[in-house]
C-alpha cells in the first residue's frame, strides 16, 4: 500500500540543540532533493547514509540552513517507507522554515503519531508495540521505560500471539474429536481436553494480569495527595520530594487536566502529585475546594500523605482530615520532629488505624528516607526488577486481558459442566478475538485512529 508523503519536526521543541525534520513516503527523497545542495544529489546516495549540505529556497535561491541529511530507503526503516531526516542545528525559526519549504514540495504535514501509525499500517509493528512507542516518550522512570522498551520489542505481542495459537490449537483439537462421532466418548473426551488446555491459557492470562497493578502505577504514576492543616509543612514536603527526586518530569505536553500535577520519582515509584497548585499557593486543599470535593479527590487518590504538626496538640481539623482519608492508603507524618513533641501519639495511632506513622522534619530531613521506603513498600511488596516477567501496564490491554480471562473462564466452566462442545467453542473464539485486539489484529479503524491521535507530533 502506498500512502502520501508526510513530514514533521520530530524533536520536541526546546529539547536539545538539534531539531529534525523527518519525511516519510515515496516522494521523500525527491522532495528533499529539490531543496538540498551537497556534493551529490540525494537520489544517487546509498541507503542509510548521511550527507552534509545546505537547504536552499528554490525560489529565492537563498541558503536557509546548513544541514546533515540522512537518507534511508524502504523497507529497512521505521515506517517501512523511504525516510529522509534533515538535521538542523539552528534555532526554531530556521527549522520551521525548512519544514515550510518541505511542505511546498507536495508533502503533507504529518498528524500526531502518523509515523508510528504508518509503521503499524505497513506491518512493521503491531498495535501494542505502537502504543509502547507512546509510553516510551512519556515514561516517568527507568522502570516505566523498561516496560515500554520490552513491549516495543514485542514481549507482550509474543505472549499474546502464543496464547492465541494455543486457542487455535484447542479449536483444532475439538474439531478432530467431533469429526469422529462414532467414537463413544467423543463428547466427554473433548470436554476433558478443552478443560485442561483452556485452564492452561487462563493460568497464563492470570500471570500477566498479576503484573497489571504495578505496571499501571509505573506507567501512569501513583496519584498522590498531600493534606494537612495550614502551616504543618505541606509545601516544604513537596519541595523536598521534588528536590530529592532523581527524575522530575514535567507535565506531558498535549494533555490538559483541570488539576495541576507534578511527578516525582521515589525509589522508582513515580508519584503523580495531584493539586499541587493549592499547596504551592499556601492555600489549603480542603479550605479551597470544600470538604465534599476534597473527599472526592481523596477517594480517587491512590495514596494520601497526611501531615500533622507534632509540635502542637491535635485539633478537630486534624481529626476531621483522618476521617476524610477513608479507605485510601495513607501515610501519616508527624512533622516538625525537630521541635518538642506535643501531639498525643496514642490518639494518632488510634486515628491512623493500620496506616503507617512516621516522624519527619522538613528542616533537618529526618524521616524522609523512611518515607520513601514506606511508599515503595506499600506499593511494591516485591521489588520491580528487570526480570523476565512480561509486564502489562496499558489500561486498554489490561481491560482486554480481563475480558479474555472472563471468556476463557466461561469456556472452562462449560467444559466442566459437560455443556455441548459447540457452545464452548464460541467462548474460545471470543477469547481469541479479545486477545487479538491487544495486538491490533481484530480492531476497528475508528479505534486505530483514536489511539494514534493521542500521540505526540512528529512521532
Ligand atoms: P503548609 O502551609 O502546610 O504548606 O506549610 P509550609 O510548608 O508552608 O510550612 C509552614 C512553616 O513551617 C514554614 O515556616 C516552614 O519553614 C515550617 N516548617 C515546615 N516543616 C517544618 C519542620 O519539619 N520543622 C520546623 N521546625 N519547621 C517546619
Ligand atoms: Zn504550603
Amino acid at each position: 500500500m502506498d500512502y502520501d508523503t508526510i513530514a514533521a519536526i520530530s524533536t520536541p521543541t526546546g529539547e536539545g540543540a538539534i531539531s529534525i525534520v523527518r519525511l516519510s513516503g515515496s516522494e521523500a527523497v525527491a522532495a528533499a532533493d529539490r531543496l538540498f545542495q551537497g556534493r551529490k544529489t540525494l537520489h544517487d546516495v546509498d541507503s542509510h547514509t548521511i550527507h552534509y549540505g545546505k537547504i536552499v529556497d528554490p525560489e529565492t535561491k537563498k541558503t536557509v540552513e546548513e544541514v546533515m541529511v540522512s537518507v534511508m530507503r524502504k523497507p529497512k526503516t521505521f515506517t517501512r517507507e523511504d525516510v529522509v531526516e534533515i538535521n538542523c542545528h539552528g534555532g526554531l525559526t530556521s527549522v520551521n522554515r525548512v519544514l515550510e519549504l518541505v511542505l511546498d514540495q507536495n508533502v503533507r504535514l504529518a498528524e500526531p503519531g502518523e509515523f508510528t501509525k504508518r509503521a503499524f499500517l505497513n506491518g512493521r509493528i503491531d498495535l501494542s508495540q505502537a502504543e509502547a512507542v507512546m509510553d516510551l516518550i512519556r515514561a516517568k522512570t527507568d522502570q516505566a521505560m523498561n516496560i515500554a522498551l520490552n513491549q516495543m520489542e514485542g514481549k507482550l505481542s509474543h505472549l499474546v500471539r502464543n496464547l492465541r495459537q494455543q486457542l487455535l490449537d484447542i479449536l483444532a483439537a475439538v474439531e478432530v474429536n467431533i469429526d469422529y462421532p462414532e467414537y463413544d466418548d467423543a463428547e466427554v473426551m473433548t470436554n476433558k481436553i478443552l478443560f485442561e488446555k483452556a485452564s492452561e491459557v487462563r493460568y497464563q492470562i492470570d500471570r500477566v494480569l498479576s503484573t497489571a497493578r504495578q505496571g499501571k502505577i509505573l506507567r501512569e504514576g501513583l496519584s498522590t495527595v498531600i493534606i494537612g492543616r495550614p502551616n504543618v509543612g505541606k509545601s516544604s514536603l513537596l519541595n523536598q520530594l521534588v528536590h530529592e527526586s532523581k527524575a522530575i518530569v514535567t507535565n506531558v505536553p498535549g494533555t490538559t487536566r483541570d488539576v495541576i500535577e507534578e511527578y516525582v520519582n521515589v525509589q522508582g515509584v513515580p508519584l503523580r502529585l495531584v493539586d499541587t497548585a493549592g499547596i504551592r499557593d499556601t492555600e489549603d486543599l480542603v479550605e479551597k475546594i470544600g470538604v465534599s470535593r476534597s473527599k472526592e479527590i481523596l477517594k480517587t487518590a491512590e495514596l494520601v500523605l497526611l501531615l500533622i504538626n507534632s509540635h502542637e496538640e491535635l485539633t478537630d481539623e486534624d481529626r476531621m482530615l483522618f476521617q476524610l482519608i477513608g479507605t485510601t492508603p495513607a501515610i501519616i507524618l508527624l512533622n516538625k520532629a525537630d521541635l518538642p513533641l506535643n501531639t498525643s501519639v496514642d490518639e494518632v495511632k488510634n486515628l491512623a488505624g493500620s496506616n503507617p506513622i512516621l516522624r519527619t522534619s522538613m528542616t533537618d530531613d529526618r524521616g524522609l528516607e523512611e518515607l520513601e521506603q514506606a511508599i515503595a513498600s506499600l506499593f511494591f511488596s516485591n521489588r520491580v526488577t528487570e526480570n523476565n516477567e512480561t509486564y502489562v501496564s496499558n489500561t486498554r490491554h489490561i481491560a482486554l486481558l480481563k475480558q479474555a480471562r472472563s471468556a476463557i473462564n466461561d469456556a472452562i466452566d462449560a467444559a466442566d459442566q459437560g455443556v455441548p462442545v459447540d457452545m464452548t467453542q464460541i467462548d474460545i473464539k471470543r477469547t481469541w478475538d479479545l486477545l487479538g485486539e491487544i495486538v491490533g489484529d481484530t480492531v476497528s479503524d475508528g479505534l486505530i485512529n483514536e489511539l494514534f491521535s493521542k500521540f505526540c507530533l512528529g512521532k
